[in-house]
């Protein structure tokens, strides 16, 4: 191996990185500034640089460059980053010179299209505006799947791209299993006597609300000085660089738990992101594994840390300190409202024991389209259908049914179960980092999140994507992904709460 040649090819991955994240940037202002009549143009600049950057990865040059490497990276160790430095970027390029550079623009300028007619569409509840479009976007992604012949099903070949390693067969088995063990324990909560949660509805002025959100943010690690917080139609996190990792929130002036554990949702990808050594930074592996360990770690501050009673002990005096509308309520009433059980229309919104129920029912359909077993014009009725049978609600219209999500309209599939990997990852996770360091209850309590969150660093962030999924899931934890400290937590948490 010579240093040269290793220079030359971490200049040309770094060259294509700072392209995506010049993408980002585009992104990141179409969903939060950018004038709805700017949203054409901004698809087609964005499929510009995507054909840059497909290029540049996928040139003969750059081929070169990996093979000469790739004997070298292949006998080195695990922790050798330039080594996983020429692994990956043979993944990726292997991935990428599979897709013809035509159908990559075609869908990056589609993509921003259909976005753009769907968030104006579904206000108005009107799937017929966005419905051609989407069918389109499927095409595309059947026609994506099909540049990877040896896949098994063609959802498959957009799996790897969010969630390496799990494929349509794994993930049915993981909901499966979940699925036994889960409709159980929702049966009997949905028996027990019900939690008042009105305590949660009042008028929050939205400017307050985000004061507050940022007071705790700041709490939990997020850095200022790396960050900012703005609102958009759907919360998200980017990375635009080490020192640039940006959340976004939204705000309901009915109800402040939208915004406060959306922020401390975004807050967790981001904790993930900045804890990734700056060694990766303007690299492709600097950036986090894949989505499902992302959303462990988004997951693990929403649910495990900021649902939890000693989270409250000390926040709920800030909280009424913020809000004086919460002086009727106790800390207890409160933190039995955050944690109750009901199924209801809503993904994002769903408490932790339905949350899974609505995301297999996305994976499902999603598979049946990318199948052609379900024609996109019968998606919305396929959906009621399922909200019937698997949450037992009734969905009164197209923005809180099928229409709720961005994914799909984004051009996005094979994308949802990594949502509950991640549900499922933030247990064992968070088991790992108490085996390891003992309960974090009193430093909660106090307002101390720092001892969690290095332990998520040395355990996990700092590495970046320099190794496997599961390679990192066996090295942090001991094991391979397991239902096992997710179920347990579930079952004891919601047994207290609801006295089962
Ligand atoms: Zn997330």
């Amino acid at each position: 191996m010579s240093p040269q040649s290793l220079q030359q090819l971490r200049n040309r991955l770094s060259q294509i990185t700072d392209i995506n994240l010049a993408n980002s940037v585009l992104n990141w202002d179409q969903a939060t500034m950018l004038p709805e009549q700017g949203n054409d143009q901004r698809g087609r600049m964005m499929a510009t640089l995507g054909k840059i950057s497909h290029e540049m990865l996928t040139s003969q040059e750059t081929g070169k460059m990996v093979d000469a490497l790739l004997p070298w990276a292949k006998q080195e160790p695990a922790d050798n980053l330039d080594a996983a430095l020429v692994r990956e970027a043979k993944r990726l390029r292997d991935l990428e010179v599979k897709i013809p550079t035509d159908l990559n623009s075609e869908m990056t300028e589609h993509y921003a299209k259909l976005y753009s007619a769907w968030a104006s569409a579904r206000p108005k509840n009107d799937f017929r505006a966005v419905e051609a479009m989407l069918a389109k976007a499927i095409e595309l992604n059947r026609r994506f799947a099909d540049c990877f012949a040896g896949v098994d099903h063609p959802l498959d070949a957009l799996i790897q791209y969010s969630d390496p390693g799990t494929t349509v067969q794994s993930a049915r088995a993981m909901f499966t299993e979940l699925r036994s063990q889960l409709v159980p324990l929702v049966k009997k909560v949905a028996a027990a006597p019900q939690i008042d949660s009105t305590c949660l509805k009042g008028d929050f002025e939205p400017s307050k609300q985000l004061e507050f959100c940022k007071e705790i943010a700041a709490n939990l690690g997020y850095d200022f000085s790396r960050g900012r917080m703005d609102l958009s139609p759907h919360p998200f996190m980017t990375r635009l660089s080490g020192g640039d990792i940006r959340i976004t929130t939204r705000a309901r002036r009915e109800d402040l738990t939208d915004c406060l554990f959306s922020v401390i949702h975004e807050v967790g990808h981001a904790l993930y992101e900045l804890g990734i050594s700056m060694q990766l930074d303007g690299n492709v592996l600097g950036g986090g594994v894949s989505s499902g360990v992302h959303e462990s770690q988004s997951r693990l501050w929403e649910n495990r840390v900021a649902r939890s009673q000693a989270f409250w002990d000390f926040f709920f005096p800030k909280l009424v300190k913020a809000f004086p509308h919460f002086e009727k309520a106790s800390k207890k009433d409160f933190y039995r409202a955050i944690n109750k059980v009901e199924p209801g229309l809503i993904r994002v919104d769903a408490d932790e024991l339905t949350y899974n129920l609505h995301v297999m029912i996305r994976f499902d359909l999603e598979c049946q389209m990318m199948e052609g077993t379900l024609k996109v014009k019968d998606l919305p009725e396929a959906w009621n259908a399922r909200y019937a049978s698997d949450l037992g609600v009734q969905v009164p219209d197209l923005k809180n049914g099928c229409m709720q999500d961005v994914h799909w309209f984004g051009g996005r599939l094979g994308y949802f179960q990594g949502y509950t990997i991640g549900n499922i990852l933030s247990a064992q996770f968070y088991e790992a980092a108490e085996r390891s360091e003992g309960s974090f209850d009193a430093d909660f309590a106090n307002g101390k999140f720092e001892r969690l969150r290095l332990w998520l660093n040395r355990n996990l962030h700092q590495f970046g994507a320099s190794r496997t999924p599961n390679d990192f899931i066996q090295s942090a934890t001991g094991k391979s992904m397991t239902i096992k400290p997710y179920m347990n937590y579930l079952q004891q948490k919601y047994s207290t709460i609801y006295q089962l």
